[in-house]
């Protein structure tokens, strides 16, 4: 075996005399042991080794090792990168097993029709669906009895695993995708019968809030409920009020549910719980998106509504929650305990309220965080000005992207690397990781998407306390940025936080400086997931988003990182490994308006109009301020070793009619768009 394996795989070196002993264990890992001994033993006999005393039954053809694994071996071999062993580490984790699923594969294919239907529906596998849909068909005297019958039966046994936690949301996904693609075989047959479907458990209308442009959460939701028979209709992205309640009624819907992501969205949703009391409508109002929460949706939505309102934290709870409000038996009860539980829910909340106690913005502003400007000279950007990149190298992104917040969207917790060996959920993280991967490939490859990007470095100072005056080069003001003070009571010796401290203020004479950014990796998205989506693939529709976001943020990583060594140039030395940059363990920081240090979106108009971004990157605003695409990130660049993360919270009547006046703005229109931040109610 040995003299083929070198016949094989180098067919002209010469072996001879010599000894040298290594060895390695990779154990219970065929694929991956296999490609160890096989480059191994190439590369050292390449390398002039003479003898090797190898497992001859564990060698492979070298050429014929997946070009992915072949190079994550030789990092580690030909020692190539600090990170090697980890990489192969987590990569071995997403081939484990393969070789054991390749012969229950077959297996499965030996049962009958209907078994096999629902075996493709559990385990999600989707290569023999429409032969076998179409041998189904023809068992049964009407195609709706396929859906009816087997098929709904395998459904039912992947909704109640999930139910259970026993089974997770990306295997529940993937078992849609094998149900949608088994219906559409069926449906031009029961089309041709003319027989309408009517049995669905009700109908659900979803959709993403007028200004909002986030999808993932509510697609996932979708494709949970439409796999437990509930027949849904949604009106997507970006939806005004008034044509989700027209479709509503005209629909004739049982539920309506309404996504958000941006804290402007929450507002949104009051306003459609108003104008559904307003209308007399009735239905139950499901609440759900990142920025969404029980006490927002008791406090602020389920006031203004006589109807039921319901916060769904997640894609698995809203199957019970639907279920729920549509039987006959149990929804009285049920709505009855929602009442009061949003009630407590309530009461708590506004007690806790009067606990906080907060100082004035003057004292707020008397307690700011101090720099000393005459002994702290700021960086001067080695390059100022706007700069665009088109057609950003996807490669270069991919190395740095952070893999955790991509569990979490598909509702899978814990940290990465560590989440692909966990108890529970390892098995399915690891898939999902090893789909992402191939996806990825794709994506550089094929150059599915476009990143684009802006930066701009300019002189900066602070003026009256809070606000930071951006120049042009003559010194001239381009824009104010307006920033929040914190305004809760601190302990002595804590600062009343605000981002204008990190910046020196005008009156000391200092010259410093701020960044802009604009990012998306999101150009070409759109028409790709809509795509899958018309093929009845929301499995790769929403991999593919969920892909896209983490491109997006691991682009404003590697700029931000640029700046920092290049264009600002103040870390020039900085060298982190991978886990430290994700942990952001660097001097500087890259504050995104929306998020708690700069809470308030419509700041970001300003910035794109500084950067003129949508010219530059394609990247537009909705009226919420939510960016479109939606992979798409931006913020400002602050160089102060002192500037960190925060969260301005709660403020009083004060700061809000002194940020109203900075802004050029009626107190209304002030109170509206600082709505999550207000302390008071209105
Ligand atoms: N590695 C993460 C990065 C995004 S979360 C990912 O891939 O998803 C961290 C980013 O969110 C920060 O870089 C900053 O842009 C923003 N951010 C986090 N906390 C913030 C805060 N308190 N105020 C403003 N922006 C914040």
């Amino acid at each position: 075996e040995a003299t083929r394996w070198l016949r094989h795989n180098l067919p002209h070196t010469h072996v001879s005399g010599g000894v040298s002993n290594v060895s390695f264990s990779f154990r219970g890992n065929e694929p991956v042991r296999e490609a160890i001994h096989t480059v191994f033993l190439y590369h050292a006999i390449q390398a002039g080794m003479d003898m090797g005393i190898v497992n001859a039954g564990q060698l492979g053809v070298y050429d014929e090792i997946p070009a992915e694994l072949r190079e994550l071996v030789e990092d580690v071999v030909l020692n190539r990168h600090p990170d090697a062993a980890d990489r192969l580490v987590s990569f071995a984790e997403t081939v484990k097993g393969k070789v054991k699923d390749a012969v229950e594969e077959q297996a499965w294919r030996g049962e009958p029709v209907l078994a096999r239907l629902t075996h493709a529906l559990v385990k999600g596998i989707t290569s023999h669906i429409v032969e076998d849909t179409e041998e189904a068909r023809l068992l049964f005297d009407h195609p709706v009895k396929v859906i009816e019958g087997p098929l709904m039966d395998g459904m039912n046994v992947v909704g109640d695993l999930f139910g259970a936690g026993k089974m997770f949301l990306p295997q529940v996904v993937k078992s849609a995708r094998v149900m949608k693609q088994a219906v559409a075989h069926l449906l031009p047959f029961i089309e041709a019968t003319k027989t309408v479907d009517s049995r669905a458990k009700g109908k659900i209308l979803m959709a993403t809030v007028k200004g909002d442009v986030h999808d993932i959460g509510k697609n996932i939701v979708g494709v949970v409920l439409g796999c437990n028979n509930y027949d849904v209709i949604d009106l997507g992205v970006m939806c005004p009020a008034d044509k989700i309640l027209t479709t509503a009624r005209e629909q004739n819907v049982d539920i309506i549910g309404l996504s958000g992501l941006i804290t402007p969205s929450l507002e949104e949703m009051s306003h459609i719980a108003k104008e559904m009391q307003r209308l007399g409508m009735r239905q139950p109002l499901l609440i759900g998106g990142a920025t969404t929460s029980l006490a927002h949706t008791a406090v602020k939505i389920a006031p203004h509504y006589d109807g039921t309102t319901v916060y769904v934290k997640d894609a698995s709870r809203a199957v019970g929650v639907c279920s729920n409000l549509l039987s006959d038996d149990l929804a009285a009860d049920y709505v009855a305990k929602l009442k009061t539980d949003y009630a407590e829910v309530r009461e708590r909340h506004l007690a806790q309220r009067g606990d906080s106690k907060r100082v004035t913005l003057l004292d707020a502003r008397a307690n700011k965080f101090k720099t000393d400007w005459t002994a702290y000279t700021p960086p001067t950007p080695k390059q100022l000005g706007v700069q665009t990149f088109k057609a950003y190298d996807l490669a270069e992104l991919i190395e740095i992207i952070d893999w955790t917040p991509f569990f979490q969207s598909w509702e899978l917790h814990g940290r990465y690397p560590k989440i692909l060996q966990d108890e529970v959920v390892g098995e399915e993280a690891r898939k999902l990781f090893a789909d992402a991967q191939i996806m990825l490939k794709q994506i550089v490859e094929e150059n599915w998407i476009e990143a684009r990007a802006v930066i701009g470095l300019f002189p900066a100072n602070t003026v009256h306390d809070d606000d930071i005056e951006i120049y042009d080069a003559d010194g001239k003001v381009q824009m104010t940025a307006h920033q929040l003070r914190q305004q809760m009571a601190k302990p002595a010796g804590q600062p009343n936080w605000c981002l204008a401290d990190f910046i020196a203020p005008k009156v000391s004479g200092v010259r410093d400086y701020i960044g802009g950014f604009v990012v998306t990796a999101g150009i070409n998205e759109d028409a790709r997931a809509k795509a899958f989506e018309a093929a009845h693939d929301d499995y790769s529709a929403i991999l593919f988003k969920s892909l896209c976001d983490r491109l997006a943020e691991a682009f404003a990583e590697r700029l931000h990182q640029r700046v920092r060594k290049e264009f600002w140039g103040y870390a020039a030395d900085e060298s982190l490994a991978h886990a430290e940059l994700i942990d952001e363990q660097y001097r500087g920081i890259r504050p995104a308006p929306g998020y708690p240090a700069c809470p308030e979106h419509s700041e970001k108009g300003a910035l794109f109009d500084l950067l003129d971004a949508t010219a530059a990157t394609g990247v537009t605003l909705t009226e919420s301020y939510a960016m479109w695409p939606a992979a798409s990130v931006s913020g400002f660049y602050f160089s102060h070793p002192d500037a960190r993360y925060f969260a301005v919270a709660k403020i009083d009547r004060d700061q809000v009619a002194d940020y109203a006046q900075r802004k050029g703005w009626d107190l209304d229109t002030a109170e509206k768009w600082l709505a999550p931040n207000l302390a008071y109610n209105t």
